[in-house]
């Protein structure tokens, strides 16, 4: 059997989510109509408001539901512009969703870098809220590349006292670790569903009382006229699914079995990125030098192993890690991989991905000893 590493991307769907996908389908009608289909549909989703909110410790109310992760992050940033920020200070591993929103919302972009571990730098971040206009500042939860987790709650801090806005973007958090909101003290979050075993398309904004949201997507006034269109009630259905059996503490188990295999990618030479820094449990990235991402990826498939390459653009085509040259490691970024696992990963998973990197990576290097010989 195939192993599956590549949770990070999209994780399995979990068959409690399925089937609710499929009964909210199969129940039909409209959450804005008033008869009986229309009020059941409401329920299915006004109930997994609540299921949403629970996991990440918030009322009901605090969630908007989105199309997934890249429009709640718009959301939040477009909403920060409107209220009034001047600039915005983007985190130097963010994701795309965030970098190029960003760069669209047509303000002054400051690059807030990263050390050697991909740890976004407090001091920086306090002399540049001091220096300057009002700001919305972007920290993610945890990275999607190395898997390191930022300081938000001490950023947030910093954020405050300015009275700027923080947003945080927990898409890859959600779910493998837990997450109380309020007490990271952002004004704003995003989640998405099938990062954490709920289907693709689907995802939430979170937001604080001091966050002011406006609406990006006019129409009949859904989502409490923050964002119009007709509720995706069956992938609503299976987010909520998924945040009910979302199990951090079974996730950290992975972390031994993906620090063995760090342990052997360190043994033949290789490295582990932000292995100096608190990580989610269940991701791993690698570099191997002189074996390129791509090539490690094809390999570890024909071994039956399902990773990815740090960056994979939606082209399917292999770029240098962003990441891994914003922690100051250039030398690394064409050949890093990201291995992670999720809800149903096993240790095993983990022992036959490392047999498999293994004995490819030990190829690799006799044959370029031969090439060089
Ligand atoms: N933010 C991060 C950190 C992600 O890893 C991803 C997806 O890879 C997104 C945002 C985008 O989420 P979605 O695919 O739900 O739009």
């Amino acid at each position: 059997m195939a192993v599956y590493l590549d949770w990070n991307a999209s994780a399995l769907v979990r068959p409690e989510a399925a089937t609710a996908v499929a009964e909210a389908l199969r129940a039909g009608g409209n959450p804005s109509s008033v008869h009986a289909a229309g009020r059941a549909a409401r329920a299915v989703v006004e109930r997994a408001r609540a299921d949403v909110g629970a996991l990440v410790g918030v009322a009901p109310s605090a969630v908007t539901f989105t199309s997934g992760g890249t429009e709640a992050d718009a959301l939040a940033i477009e909403s920060a512009v409107v209220a009034g920020a001047r600039r915005i200070i983007v985190g130097a591993t963010e994701h795309e969703a965030v970098v190029e929103t960003a760069k669209a919302a047509g303000l002054a972009i400051e690059e807030w870098p990263v050390d050697k571990e991909g740890r976004a730098d407090l001091d920086w971040l306090a002399q540049r809220l001091a220096a300057g206009p009002w700001a919305i500042v972007c920290l993610m939860l945890a990275n999607n590349e190395t898997g390191v987790i930022q300081p938000v709650a001490a950023a947030s801090e910093l954020v405050r006292a300015a009275d700027g806005w923080l947003h945080v973007d927990a898409v890859q958090a959600v779910g493998k670790v837990s997450i109380d909101f309020n007490g990271l003290g952002a004004d704003t979050m995003a989640l998405s569903a099938h990062k954490l075993g709920g289907p693709q398309g689907v995802g939430a904004l979170i937001a604080g009382s001091r966050a002011r949201l406006t609406r990006r997507i006019h129409g009949g006034g859904q989502e409490r006229g923050l964002r119009s269109g007709t509720e995706n009630v069956a992938g609503i259905a299976g987010f909520a699914a998924a945040a009910r059996l979302a199990d951090p503490e079974a996730i950290s188990a992975q972390a031994a079995w993906r620090d063995e295999f760090g342990a052997r990618i360190k043994a033949a030479g290789g490295a582990v990125l932000g292995e100096g820094a608190p990580r989610l449990p269940q991701t791993l990235c690698l570099a191997a030098p002189g074996y390129p991402s791509e090539l490690q990826v094809i390999g570890l498939d024909l071994a039956g192993v399902m990773v990815s390459a740090g960056a994979a653009c939606s082209s399917g085509k292999v770029k240098a890690s962003r990441i891994a040259e914003a922690m100051g490691h250039p030398d690394l970024a064409p050949c890093v991989v990201r291995v992670s696992g999720g809800w149903a990963t096993t240790e095993d998973d983990w022992r036959r991905c490392g047999d498999a990197w293994t004995t490819l990576y030990d190829r690799h290097r006799a044959r370029r000893a031969t090439a060089a010989a």
